[in-house]
């Protein structure tokens, strides 16, 4: 099943690119493993994915000792700062900074442990009462500060588009991440290198394609839908 759904992604990926002429390599997809078995992401592994995304740190932890080093794992979720310390020397890159105090931890453990870690500064575009992220208008400022903290690095901006039937209903969200991108990048602030926009899942990363994202985050699209056990 994996191995099928991965190569309609891929299809839906090239063809997403060619349509908005841009190069197949500029777009890097990560496997969402979230409530996923080890054995399921094994075999996504096993089948070319070195990307994968989840969004609880024990999950994170979990899965990190069980597969194979050269995994790049990415905290996609939202991250509570008591949980940094466990994550900071495991993670390729958070994509959930959205404030100044969880961007000072995510510092304080990073310069602790001698690594520097890339961030992504999530932005809740579509200003969704129930989402996380920090307001278009202060994403710019925000920026500036992590900016001048040691040991983490803004590498680009993230964004959760809001839950819709038709995809089309969210291009306007991710040009509007893009946008704040541009503008940033015109800022030429030190320390930062703008350089990913992450942003699309299952129902819409061709559309985020199309707008220019370079990473994507599908779950349900590689592995199926998610099962999620009350406890
Ligand atoms: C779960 C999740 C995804 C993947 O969602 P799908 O719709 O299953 O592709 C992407 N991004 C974030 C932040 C998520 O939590």
């Amino acid at each position: 099943m994996i191995r099928d759904n991965l190569c309609a992604v891929e299809e839906n990926i090239s063809a997403a690119c060619d349509r908005s002429g841009r190069a197949r390599g500029d777009v890097k997809l990560i496997a969402v493993s979230k409530t996923k078995p080890v054995e399921m992401l094994k075999e996504a592994y096993d089948l070319g994915c070195r990307d994968f995304g989840e969004n609880k740190v024990q999950e994170l932890i979990d899965k990190y000792d069980k597969m194979p080093s050269d995994v790049r794992w990415h905290m996609i979720g939202h991250l509570q700062r008591n949980k940094v310390k466990y994550i900071v020397d495991k993670v390729y890159m958070i994509h959930s900074v959205d404030s100044l105090r969880l961007a000072e931890e995510i510092s304080k453990e990073a310069v602790k442990k001698n690594v520097t870690v890339s961030v992504l500064v999530e932005v809740n575009v579509a200003k969704e009462e129930s989402k996380f992220g920090t307001d278009a208008e202060e994403t710019v400022s925000l920026v500036e500060e992590i900016a001048k903290l040691p040991n983490i690095v803004v590498k680009g901006l993230m964004t959760i588009a809001p839950y819709v039937e038709d995809s089309e209903e969210n291009r306007l969200y991710f040009a509007k991440l893009k946008q704040i991108y541009v503008d940033i990048i015109h800022k030429n602030i030190d320390n930062i290198c703008m350089e990913e926009l992450s942003m699309g899942m299952t129902g819409d990363y061709e559309v985020a394609i199309e707008e220019g994202a370079t990473y994507i985050r599908v779950g349900t699209g590689i592995f199926g839908e998610r099962q999620y056990t009350i406890v």
